[in-house]
Parts: structure tokens; sequence; C-alpha cells
């Protein structure tokens, strides 16, 4: 099969970014039999966009499209490619659904023109972007289909990887199999640094790392019929590398692992948080079936709920100030004492932008966990990010101390 990228996107022809989606693209296609012949580039203008669309279905099995799926006037990818195959634009509720949602959660109100992203070519298979809001589709054409994905990279690479390869590989008879190593403890930026030696021009299998909340993944994919083999050899190797700070080989996230962990061992949890408001219960209870797990949580954000409901003593307070490890000791160990729990999880910090110090500025974090009458609490600092990422981030960091106490003293 023969394969088109067809990036859409002026800043692309005026050579203010350059086509690094593309790249990605052309790299990853042959594992799963597919040659790409063709890249083209074009800007925003529909009709530039409907004439190269036209000579790429002539010449290619499969087109695949990058950029042009945001709510702004100058985004029409979807549009161009329905007027293009005479096919109507049709809402998708559910999707409809995830842009509200989304922006419920990040406390903004939704223009109406972000719907459009709710809107796609009749037929059309919905492919979810986890990274940010704008989903792509695929389009089945009678020789192969066409791939429509969003153009920041960051939401285009596990779309295509995750969401379009396994379709593709289906077109194709190509056996695909992928692992997704899940790391906690470094920067994006290093876990590329580590690996790059090893990873080092390999088609087979291919390589790709993302974060999340402070969670990296790196999605190692082989394909053909030693596919198996493959994988592991590289599994082990990664494994090599970062050792414990791996926390799954699997597509799996954090807190479903925590949950699946609590179960198996028959063991409750609770919480008690401050600068998370809330959101590591949140993410234990997301899953159903934690009432089997989860048996309270508290959030106690004044000094004067910690010393009340948690017993954290005013001595400490004034020793150590809220934001210390002797505090967050004494959050979960007081948790304990209030509920019984057999893991008892704490967090304070400063989540800012304001309340910073020389000792503890923005992005400094606590977290304790009291787990068989032992208690470990640690520091943490994630620096330049913003609120919602130093919450994010500190639930994750918080829900693995809690998994790592488990593990190491059973
Ligand atoms: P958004 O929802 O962010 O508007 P979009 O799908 O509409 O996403 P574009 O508006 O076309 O995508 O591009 C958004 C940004 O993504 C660009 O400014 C550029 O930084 C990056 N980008 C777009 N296309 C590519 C590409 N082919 N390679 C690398 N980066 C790209
Ligand atoms: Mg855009």
């Amino acid at each position: 099969m023969i394969a088109e990228v067809l990036a859409v996107g002026t800043e692309l022809l005026m050579g203010q970014v350059a086509n690094t989606d593309a790249q990605h693209i052309s790299k990853t296609l042959p594992s799963i039999g597919i040659g790409v012949y063709y890249h083209t580039v074009v800007g925003d203008n529909p009709t530039r966009v409907k004439d190269a669309l036209k000579r790429a279905l002539e010449r290619a099995d499969i087109v695949v499209t990058t950029g042009g799926l945001g709510p702004t006037q100058d985004d029409l990818t979807k549009e161009t490619i329905a007027e293009q195959l005479g096919l109507r634009m049709v809402f998708h509720e559910e999707e409809a659904e995830k842009l509200r949602e989304f922006f419920k959660k990040t406390n903004r109100i939704m223009p109406e023109s972000n719907l459009r992203q709710a809107y796609f070519p009749e037929g059309s298979i919905i492919l979810k972007n986890v990274t940010g809001t704008a989903p792509g589709c695929i389009i089945p054409t009678e020789k192969g289909c066409i791939v429509v994905l969003p153009g920041p990279p960051k939401e285009l690479v596990p779309m295509f990887d995750n969401e379009a390869m396994p379709y593709l590989s289906k077109l194709t008879n190509t056996v695909l199999k992928s692992k997704y190593i899940r790391i906690i403890g470094f920067g994006e930026s290093i876990v590329e640094e580590k690996i790059m030696g090893y990873i080092n021009g390999q088609t087979n299998p291919t390589f790709a790392t993302y974060v999340k909340d402070g969670v990296i993944t790196i999605r190692v994919t082989a394909s053909g019929d030693n596919a198996d083999n493959l994988l592991e050899e590289a599994t082990a190797e990664i494994h090599k590398i970062f050792g414990n700070s791996i926390f799954t080989d699997e597509n799996i996230e954090l807190d479903e692992i925590l949950v699946k962990l609590l179960r198996d061992k028959g063991l409750k949890i609770a919480t008690a948080e401050s600068c998370t408001g809330g959101l590591i219960a949140g993410a234990i209870t997301a899953h159903g079936g934690a009432s089997d797990v989860f048996e309270t949580g508290v959030v106690t954000y004044s000094e004067s709920e910690k010393m009340r409901v948690l017993g954290v003593k005013k001595e400490t307070l004034e020793k150590y100030t809220v934001y210390s490890k002797q505090v967050a000791v004494e959050m979960a160990e007081g948790l304990h004492k209030f509920c019984g729990a057999d893991v008892c999880v704490s967090i304070t910090g400063v989540a800012g932008p304001v309340g910073g110090t020389e000792e503890t500025p923005v992005g400094t974090l606590f977290v304790g966990v009291y787990y068989k009458g032992k208690t470990v609490a640690n520091r943490y600092n994630f620096r330049h990010n913003s609120r919602e990422n130093i919450r994010a981030v500190a639930v994750t960091y918080a829900l693995n101390d809690a998994r790592k106490a488990i593990l190491e003293n059973d």
C-alpha cells in the first residue's frame, strides 16, 4: 500500500514550523508495510487543500492529513475533505459532551465555535485525543482510507501510534504488537536521552515517548511474525535502564494499577489532601468498584483543619511550616487514627501561582504515606509548571508513593 502525508498549515509553508509530523508518520508506516511515496504541504486555503487532496487520493491508497482540526476559522481540514468526497458533516453528541466536560474541568466557558470539533464527515471512525481537545478521524475509502490528525506533535504522535496504527495494520494484515512502558521519576527529555543510544535508527520495533501528568510512556511497537520476541528484547533493555522507576509494561494507568494492587491485597486506602483539593481521592474513585478499596478522603486546606481533623501539632506547624515532611507525616498518621485505613496518603505543598517562598518555591510538594505502622514522607519539586499541571503531577506522585509503600513493605 502507498501512503501520502498531506500536511495542512501556512506556518509550515512559511518555514516557521518544521514538518516533524510527516517525519514521524513516515518513520512509523513502513513497520506495517506501508510505503510513504509523497509528502505534500499546503496552506490553510480550502481551494488548494481540495486540489492537493484530489491528487493525493489519485496516487495513494492512504492519505494522512495533519493540522487544521482546531476550533478557529482557518481550521478547515475535515470540512474540506467532506466537501471533496461529497460527504455530509455529522454531529457526534458524545464528542460534544467530552468537549463540554473538558471546559468544565478547566473552569472555562466553551465558545460555541468549539462544537465544530464534534462534527465529522459521515462514516468516520473517531480517534480520541488524549493530550488535547480536537479528536481526529479515519474516513474509509474504496482504496484505503483518509486519516485526519491534529497538527500539534504532542497530540498527533499518541493519536497516530495508538489509535490510527492499529486500524492501518489491519488494512495491511500486519501483526502489530505494543508495550507501554511507563516511568515515574524522570523528565521526558532525560528519558529520551537515556534511550537514544539504544533506539538509534531501529525501525522494528519503533519507539515513541510521551508524557502525561508526570508519567512518561515509552511505547514500543513491533511488527511481523517475530513481534513478540522483538518486544521482549526491547522491553528488557529499557528495564535495564530504568529499573523500578517503571510501574507497568502495559497500556494501564497508574490509578488503575493502585486500585488493583489494593484489591488483590485486600487493603483499604484513605487520603488527606491539601493543595490537590480532593484530586487524589477523585483519581482512585474514578474506577468502578472503588468502594472495595477506598475508605475516606478529607480535604484539610487550612492549618486549623489540619490540626482539628488530623491532629497535626501546632508546634510542628510553627517549627517546620505547613509545607514540610513533618506535617505530611502527621497528616498521614492522623488520618490513620481518624479512620483506620490500611494505607493513608497525605499531601501538602505549594501549587502556586502565589504562596511560594525561597525554601519552598511554587511546585514544592510533600507526600506522606502511612502503611503497616510506618510513615514515610517525600519531598518533590515540580517547578516551571502551571497550577493545574502541578496538581495533576502531584496526584501521580502521591499514587505512586502509595503503590511503592505497599510493594516495599510486604
Ligand atoms: P489546534 O487545535 O492547536 O489549532 P490543529 O489541528 O488545528 O490544532 P494547526 O492549527 O494546523 O493544528 O497547527 C497547530 C500547531 O501545530 C502549529 O502552530 C504547529 O506548531 C504545529 N504543527 C502543525 N502541523 C505540524 C506539522 N506537520 N509538523 C509539526 N508541527 C506541526
Ligand atoms: Mg489550528
